[in-house]
């Protein structure tokens, strides 16, 4: 009996993945994730359910859970609540607009992060017109036939900042990177831990499967020690092959972020309240102060006025993560910003203000609400030391 994977039936038969998952929670069949496999007679019945839906006109969905034949659960696939299917359950429906997932990539050094980037960037990012200078912005956006896909480009430490900016994060998937030659290394561990932490979800990109000594299959088996266990050895962990220098595998990245994404059902409202992050902040010699940030709520203008920590700004102008001037962004857009006075860090939350006497407000309030909290801690200070003298 042939089985086929969540994902391709869904394909085949023109619904989206949420709507698989229900169907099938509603037949009480396990999975672990979209690409676990069902067997052909739960095809079938899917089948009936959505043709049955379709002669009826409405949503069938409710019905699915009455379905004559109860489907038995994947021997293999039965020992733990599928952590996708409390996903879809947890998520009301929403009417907000679907946004980009943004990703961020981590690993050890030397195990390929601005190699797969810079891959992703030439194939995926359409070159600027002659004469154009890209600069370096800690993001961009990569156009993929299932939409576009936001990467946080940050060196080293800082992808760690931007994975949790005070609570709240940015990323919204996180890629793991092990290079197949050398397995499981000290900041492996650590980037998986603050994935982990962070409660994002976690794709694993094995590269450097070109070099003759790359061994996949012994970096599987070290994440199984991890509790990891990779999805062919009957876990939930999508892990896929790549090389960042022949590009093999990249595609099929993508559309495995396309599918985490999918499921994670992002939404964001571009006219609510506009809130963001800084991923990045610098001084050019020429510009000023430019800051990128991460529009997750709401959508920026330019000649709004922003708060960060008990700095604000007026935005003058703002270009797109390829240099591109434009005029609003809206959320999961990473934009170039210049306007504020002081270079803001990255993981710094940014709000917006009515206008700059509330910008000003807000600043205050801060600045108050810091020096009350000092003054508490000196005055306990110094109760600890009089405590101590006698
Ligand atoms: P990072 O420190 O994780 O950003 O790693 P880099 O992207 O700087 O890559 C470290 C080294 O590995 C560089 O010399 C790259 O050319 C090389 N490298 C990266 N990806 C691949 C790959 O897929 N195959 C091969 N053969 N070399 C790679
Ligand atoms: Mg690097």
């Amino acid at each position: 009996m042939s089985k086929v994977r969540i994902y391709t039936l869904a394909k085949d038969l023109g619904v989206d993945n949420h709507k698989m998952l229900e169907i099938l929670d509603g037949l009480g069949v396990s999975y672990k994730s979209v690409s676990s496999t069902i067997d052909e007679e739960n095809v079938e019945i899917i089948k009936q359910i959505l043709a049955d839906e379709a002669a009826e006109g409405g949503d069938a969905a409710p019905a699915a859970a009455s379905a004559p034949a109860a489907a038995t659960a994947e021997p293999e696939e039965a020992d733990e609540t599928p952590a996708a299917a409390a996903q879809a359950d947890a998520e009301p429906a929403s009417d907000l607009p679907h946004r980009a997932p943004v990703v961020t990539i981590m690993g050890h050094v030397d195990h390929g992060k601005t190699s797969l980037l810079d891959y992703i960037r030439k194939t995926r990012v359409a070159a600027k017109e002659a004469g154009g200078i890209t600069q370096h912005v800690g993001a961009f956006e990569a156009k993929t036939s299932k939409g576009k896909i936001v990467f946080i480009d940050t060196p080293g430490h800082e992808a760690f900042t931007t994975i949790r900016a005070r609570g709240a994060n940015v990323a919204d998937i996180a890629i793991i990177v092990i290079a197949a030659d050398d397995s499981l290394m000290p900041q492996t561990r650590e980037a998986i831990a603050h994935a982990q932490a962070a409660k994002v979800p976690m794709l694993i990109a094995i590269n450097k499967v070109d070099l003759p000594q790359a061994d996949p299959e012994k970096v599987k088996t070290d994440l199984t020690q991890l509790n990891l266990v990779p999805e062919e050895y009957g876990g939930d962990v999508i892990v896929v092959p790549v090389s960042a220098k022949t590009g093999e595998g990249v595609e099929d990245l993508l559309e495995y972020i396309s599918l985490t994404a999918e499921l994670e059902d992002l939404r964001a409202d571009p006219k609510g309240q506009f809130s963001g992050v800084i991923i990045e902040g610098r001084v050019d010699k020429q510009a000023g102060v430019l800051a990128t940030v991460m529009v997750q709520e709401g959508t920026l203008h330019v000649g709004d006025f922003l708060v960060v920590g008990e700095n604000y700004g007026k935005i003058k102008a703002m270009t797109d993560s390829n240099g591109g001037r434009i005029k609003e962004a809206g959320p999961s857009t990473p934009v170039q910003i210049l306007g504020f006075s002081e270079v803001p860090s990255s993981g710094e939350t940014v709000v917006s203000a009515k206008n700059e006497h509330a910008a000003r407000e807000i600043v205050a309030q801060r600045a108050s609400d810091r020096r009350d909290e000092e003054d508490a801690r000196e005055r306990r200070k110094a109760q600890r030391s009089l405590a101590d003298l006698l």
